[in-house]
């Protein structure tokens, strides 16, 4: 298998009214290296698109990638650009990006030029940014591609802020990721959610599992499945003892604990969102939890608990 390591660079209305709603951000360049299995790079695509949406250049697009309209005039048109890329990157591979943007803005601009869709459900790659973060840092914090450059002493031979360049530098980090960690802690593009529950997503990883539903027309159906309600161990199957029964402190993401006697407190967070046909789908994570932050979640429920008292007791006007 290859690894496809891409990065885009889009451009986007100056202004607001003048927005194209099917496509907020239009894709201007198109840069990428291909690596080998043992992450060698052994090809490199790179390309300008000439836009056809926003012809004036936004100006934090102007800052942020040091290219200019007149270069732009030189590029092939989006379709063209997509289909070379495409077929540059031929059959078994798996994308890599810096951060979690660029697959869906090449779906939806794919989509926005009714081309073949990449996939009719989620696709799975590797988040650099991501990665680099849990391999070097605490997990959550997100920095720049130029800061993981320096961290990790790679020498600087080519300017950044290039779709091609920006590839170049990801695909120079990655390579420095423990492989067994890159592959445990793989992310999903769900610009589309899975057709039908046999495309449903289900990952199990050492320290938490994950799951991406199928897409329901409405919430209510979402919430109502068993599936995506389903609150056994993930370790190990059995049923757990509710602690703390599901809840939502702001109608986007559902909590729920439950007690396995085999592997202690179980946490299940449901995150509802929205994928590109207005369909409702859900990326659940479950995972073991210390009684420490168990309580720290108790706590959150009770608060939510009299609040939505409060709420009830003035709509009846007490
Ligand atoms: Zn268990």
């Amino acid at each position: 298998m290859k690894y496809i390591i891409l990065d885009l660079e889009w451009n986007q209305s100056g202004i607001p009214e003048e927005s194209v709603k099917d496509l907020t951000f239009e894709i201007v360049e198109v840069g990428a290296v291909k690596l080998n299995e043992d992450r060698v790079m052994v090809d490199e695509f790179s390309c300008l698109v000439k836009p056809q949406v926003y012809s004036k250049m936004h100006h934090i697009t102007r800052k942020l990638i040091h290219l200019r309209m007149e270069e732009l005039e030189k590029g092939q048109p989006f379709t063209k650009v997509a289909e070379d890329f495409l077929n540059w990157c031929g059959k078994d591979y798996m994308f890599g990006t810096w951060g979690p943007l660029d697959l869906t803005e090449l779906q939806n601009n794919l989509r926005y030029y009714d081309m073949k869709p990449l996939s009719n459900g989620p696709i799975a790659f590797f988040d650099v940014q991501k990665l680099f973060s849990i391999a070097f840092e605490d997990g959550k914090s997100r920095k720049s591609l130029e800061y993981a450059v320096d961290f990790l002493k790679i020498e600087k031979d080519i300017p950044f802020h290039r779709a091609f360049s920006d590839a170049y530098y990801t695909a120079k980090v990655f390579a420095k990721i423990d492989e067994k960690l890159a592959n445990s802690h793989v992310s999903y593009d769900t610009f589309r959610a899975p057709k039908d529950e046999d495309h449903e997503v289900w990952v199990d990883f050492d320290k938490y599992s994950k799951f991406i539903s199928r897409g329901f027309e409405t919430k209510q159906d979402l919430l109502f499945n068993k599936r995506v309600m389903n609150t056994r161990c993930y370790k190990c199957g059995k049923g757990t003892f509710k602690r703390i029964r599901w809840f939502s402190p702001n109608h986007k993401n559902y909590y729920y604990v439950g007690f396995c006697p085999r592997h202690g407190y179980v946490k299940s967070k449901v995150r509802v969102r929205k994928d590109c046909n207005d369909l409702f789908y859900c990326v659940k994570t479950m995972k073991k939890i210390d009684k420490e932050t168990y309580r720290t979640l108790y706590e959150k429920y009770v608060k939510y608990k009299e609040n939505k008292k409060k709420q009830i007791a003035k709509a009846k006007g007490k």
